[in-house]
């Protein structure tokens, strides 16, 4: 066995799942387009736990086809066959769809029909469970194939319509993502939140983008053997950032930032936009950051991409710093694109002229669609952006 192989086998998949397959220990090492192929490592694909609906009273829900209802400990229910649209509403004595109580404290809802349950007007392909929460509040996780997710994850991440290339080191990004996510939170009620990948359930999906997850089905980005979080972003606006600077998480060569000279052509490689004093103090205010009066706003320390991994804001109270990201997260990142800024008091609004969209780190969207235009393959793409790592088959 392989050096690297037995590293592979004692870091990488304990954190990926319990179940080793003997085969793997025997298998031929195999490089196809880069992709290193053991055979399957992972003995299924597999599931990821995803929070639809966090802390709410209310929701809407439906069904198609065949379903069951079952309780926590797997108990049925109810089964039936179609159900009308009803309201989802929790009580201290449990769950309630329509005019039904449930005395549990969980519902666990599958349909036989595919993407059979619709939640909010979004259809969804995995099992759907409904947990009580404090104060008759619940929240709502989706249990699905990590190849559905990624298939409806695609379609809301990056436009369908782009060069298959980027949307294969897309769909390996998201997958790189999700699997170190589910590591990560293992023992945890859900793996991922719809803040980290957009997600819109069968609605993101395409008879393309189904084509182009099925490509890669099972292949993630390690480093080391290790999983890592892939991040990505839209626009970089000429060099990404390394991970450490923006988020202050250990620096590793795969998310240390590189030269990007592909999204030229992003109407985000460099903007400019005038925001209202006082609407950045309130919204920094929501989240109890108190400043009035702002007189400037400086990018301090700026990385190797320009973005800021600190802000310093002068106001009447004095110059506060906070973190950077969090600053344009705060005052919205669709309008502070980028923490890549340089800024200017124009009377009532401040002047925020910049590049980029998004924190930085990892995969640049649009340049990962301009390196597929010009013809590098996805494999390229991501070893572009994500310099180190190993491309390789888990399942
Ligand atoms: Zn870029």
């Amino acid at each position: 066995m392989g050096r690297a192989l037995l590293f592979m086998i004692t870091t990488l998949l304990p954190a990926l799942s319990a179940g080793i397959p003997l085969s793997c220990q025997r298998g031929t090492i195999v490089v196809q387009d880069d992709v290193l192929d053991y055979g399957p490592l992972l003995d299924k694909t597999p599931v990821v736990r995803v929070l639809l609906i966090n802390d709410k009273r209310e929701a809407q829900l439906a069904i198609s086809g065949c379903y069951q209802i079952t309780g926590s400990l797997m108990n049925i229910i109810e089964q039936g066959q179609g159900l009308q649209k009803c309201t989802i509403a929790a009580s201290d004595g449990g769950i309630i769809l329509g005019n039904k109580r449930y005395n549990n404290s969980e519902l666990r809802i599958t349909s036989q029909q595919d993407g059979g349950i619709e939640l909010n007007n979004v259809r969804y392909r995995g099992e759907i469970r409904i947990l009580q929460q404090f104060n008759n509040k619940f929240s709502v996780i989706e249990e699905i194939n990590l190849e559905d997710f990624i298939a409806g994850v695609l379609g809301s991440e990056m436009p369908p319509s782009w060069n298959e290339d980027a949307l294969r080191a897309q769909a390996v990004t998201a997958r790189t993502y999700a699997m170190y996510k589910k590591k990560m939170r293992r023992d945890d009620v859900y793996h991922l939140d719809m803040l980290e990948l957009a997600y819109k359930g069968v609605a993101g999906e395409t008879a393309r983008l189904s084509k182009i997850v099925r490509e890669t089905k099972g292949v993630v980005m390690v480093f080391n053997w290790n999983i890592f979080p892939a991040y990505f972003h839209s626009t970089c606006g000429g060099h990404t950032e390394d991970v450490n600077h923006v988020f202050g998480k250990n620096s590793i060569p795969p998310l240390g930032g590189v030269t990007c000279n592909y999204c030229n052509n992003s109407k985000h490689s460099s903007w400019s936009i005038d925001i209202r004093k006082a609407e950045i103090e309130k919204k920094l205010r929501e989240a109890n950051v108190y400043v009035s009066n702002i007189s400037a706003v400086k990018v301090i320390n700026p990385g190797a991409g320009a973005h800021g991994s600190k802000v310093e804001i002068t106001s009447a109270s004095g110059r506060k710093e906070m973190n950077a990201n969090d600053f344009r997260l705060l005052v919205g990142p669709n309008y502070l694109f980028s923490t890549a800024f340089d800024s200017r008091s124009n009377g009532k609004s401040i002047t925020f002229s910049g590049k980029g969209w998004g924190h930085g780190v990892g995969l640049c969207q649009y340049g990962a669609q301009s390196m597929a235009q010009k013809g590098f393959p996805w494999t390229a793409i991501l070893k572009h952006y994500y310099p180190k790592i190993e491309l390789v088959r888990v399942y």
